[in-house]
């Protein structure tokens, strides 16, 4: 069995994460979703909402499944059983750091590959910051992410401005 992990940040996952997804499990028997709970970021989201908004999102393909994890994307790829980790290419700067990256990874365990899918032309300047950043100006997000997504961030930003938080 061929598995491969897709891991990111997903805060919150977009129709560009779901494309690369998709396409991994024409690629692959299985493929876990990994959301990275990362100390040194804030999310807007907690780890387990984003787990729980990917399940939803992916809940049509039997052979995906969704989970956190903290620590080295090799430690937890090598625990998976995976041969690769998918990742997807945007604009030339996703490429140095990605490189830097795959690199890295490679010395560190020459048995996993790192692949990248090229973005659908359609998502090439989506990113979950752009999405967050419309959303939270009250712009139209629908063209980017689930509807119930949407509504995540709606709620998400009025909770935040409702009770004072700075979402700057
Ligand atoms: P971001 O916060 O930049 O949207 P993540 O860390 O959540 O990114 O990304 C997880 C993976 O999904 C990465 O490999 C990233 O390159 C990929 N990805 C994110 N958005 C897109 C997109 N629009 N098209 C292709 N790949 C994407």
């Amino acid at each position: 069995m061929k598995i491969a992990v897709c891991p990111g940040s997903f805060d919150p996952v977009t129709y560009g994460h779901l494309d690369i997804i998709a396409r991994s499990t024409d690629l692959f028997d299985r493929v876990y979703v990994a959301v990275l709970t990362n100390p040194s970021k804030q999310p807007l989201f907690t780890a387990d909402e984003r787990v729980d908004m990917l399940k939803r999102a992916t809940a049509e393909f039997d052979t995906v499944h969704c989970e956190t994890f903290s620590g080295l994307v090799i430690d937890y790829a090598k625990m998976r059983g995976a041969v690769a980790m998918v990742k997807g290419l945007r604009a030339v700067t996703d490429f140095e750091y990605e490189l830097k990256m795959a690199s890295m990874n490679h010395h560190l365990d020459k048995d996993i590959e790192t692949v990248f899918m090229m973005t659908n032309n359609k998502y090439s300047f989506l990113s979950s910051s752009a999405v967050k950043e419309v959303a939270s100006l009250g712009g139209d997000v629908s063209a980017w992410v689930p509807s119930f997504v949407a509504e995540a961030l709606a709620g998400k930003y009025t909770m935040l401005a409702e009770s004072g938080i700075d979402i700057g």
